[in-house]
């Protein structure tokens, strides 16, 4: 069959371990065989990292900026033990971090559903999305240990030097405490990135907090996000979507109640915690997506949510066939191909990057899994290896 043409490229960034190997072979099989696409291509494996002294990370992710639509293979976020394996010249940070501190946008990590994967909570059918504001609050505090009679206060000082001071308790015994911040920037762009996805997917969105006890700094989330809801409310009315607040607590229980089809706003902590446990309700990280919005809705980066897969790429090493899961990574590819096919009015790019999607789902629901997946189905349920997988797929597309 004819190539489709893509006119406008997409920003390939490469990765590591078994990853990679999907990443290639999802490119080289499932893609370029039926796309006339050109990829500005970046090798972010953690070698090629070291030897541009992680240049070549902030490179893709401006570049990204300027082409609005990236993909991006799982990478090593390199700790000690890596820095040993691989000789690395210092412990450089998550490419994740920092292509988020250049696009200053927001992660959306997002289940695919497939009819026959058994969930661990069944009535949800619909996708949770969970968006996750990651800046600030806890993982940027200072903590203090006390081990003495005495006040421990809170102080800012502007730059004329006026003070603000509060207690925050008067130690008889010893204890601990706790600071942080957020700025009203980041949950700005927080809540636009949100809005803008909303509306993208056409999907309600719920913000939670904890305002009845963080009366200034919780609320200050609930605040502007009012404020920006502002310039989305017709957009909202006109699709019959909702924005609400809701407590923290409240909205977990909403969450076991409900049957999913939402876009849940969550503070950096919650979020952390909350992406864990929806991902594990919706059964295999194998089936978890990730998408990057920047706030503006005009840049999307997308990837799937799980790691280098580390423990089967050390069999492929070994020259064993895995049976790795390639559903999230291949669902990064063809989210990034819908947007491009969006912004460039591409049906033919629209319907491709649709009816491999569906391929993949149909593979699953008529029995052709991978190991991950088959052991969510029970004992007798039969699996293949990933280039089991594929060869089904790639036939697929081609009849
Ligand atoms: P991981 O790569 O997600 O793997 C954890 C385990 O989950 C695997 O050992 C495997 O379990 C299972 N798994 C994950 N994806 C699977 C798939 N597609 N198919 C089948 N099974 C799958 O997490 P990790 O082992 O904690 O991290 C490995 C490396 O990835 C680290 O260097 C870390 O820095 C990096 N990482 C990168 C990103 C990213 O780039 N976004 C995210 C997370 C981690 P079994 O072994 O039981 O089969
Ligand atoms: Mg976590």
């Amino acid at each position: 069959m004819p190539k489709i043409v893509v006119k406008n490229k997409i920003v390939n960034l490469n990765g590591d371990e078994m990853a990679r190997v999907l990443w290639n072979k999802i490119e080289n099989e499932l893609i370029l065989p039926y796309l006339e696409l050109k990829l500005s291509n970046f090798d972010l494996s953690i070698t090629n990292r070291d030897e541009t002294n992680d240049q070549v990370t902030s490179d893709a992710a401006n570049e990204i900026k300027k082409i609005n639509v990236g993909l991006k293979c799982a990478t090593i976020t390199p700790d000690d033990k890596r820095v040993k394996e691989y000789n690395l010249k210092k412990k450089y940070p998550s490419p994740n971090g920092t292509i988020r501190n250049i696009l200053k946008g927001t992660i959306f990590r997002e289940p695919i559903m497939i009819d026959k994967i058994p969930k661990i909570v069944d009535h949800w059918n619909k996708p949770v999305i969970i968006a996750r504001h990651a800046f600030g609050d806890i993982y940027r505090s200072k903590e203090i240990v006390v081990n003495k009679k005495g006040k421990l206060t809170i102080c800012f000082e502007d730059e004329d030097g006026n003070k603000e001071e509060k207690l925050i308790h008067n130690f008889e015994t010893g204890g601990v405490g706790l600071a942080y911040f957020n700025v009203f920037e980041s949950i700005n762009d927080f809540a636009n990135s949100c809005f803008n996805f909303a509306c993208k997917r056409k999907v309600s969105l719920f913000l939670s907090t904890k305002n009845t006890i963080l009366q200034k700094y919780d609320e200050s989330f609930k605040q502007i996000f009012d404020d920006v809801f502002k310039k989305f409310k017709k957009e909202f009315e006109k699709n019959n979507l909702t924005y609400q607040h809701r407590l923290i607590d409240d909205m977990v229980a909403c969450l076991m109640k409900w049957s999913g089809g939402f876009i849940w706003a969550c503070k950096n902590y919650d979020g952390d915690v909350m992406s864990d446990l929806v991902a594990q309700g919706y059964g295999s990280l194998g089936l978890m997506t990730s998408v990057l919005q920047s706030p503006d809705g005009k840049i999307l980066k997308s990837e799937a949510a799980h790691g280098t897969i580390t423990s089967h790429f050390r069999q492929h090493q070994q020259g064993i066939q895995t049976s790795t899961n390639p559903i999230a990574s291949i669902f990064a590819w063809t989210r990034a191909l819908k947007q491009r096919a969006i912004i460039d009015n591409n049906s033919g790019l629209l319907k491709f990057s649709e009816n491999l999607e569906n391929i993949c789902i149909e593979t699953i629901d008529n029995g052709f899994m991978t190991k991950d997946l088959a052991l969510m189905c029970g004992p007798e349920q039969k699996w293949i290896t990933t280039n089991e997988f594929f060869d089904i797929v790639k036939n697929k597309i081609e009849n």
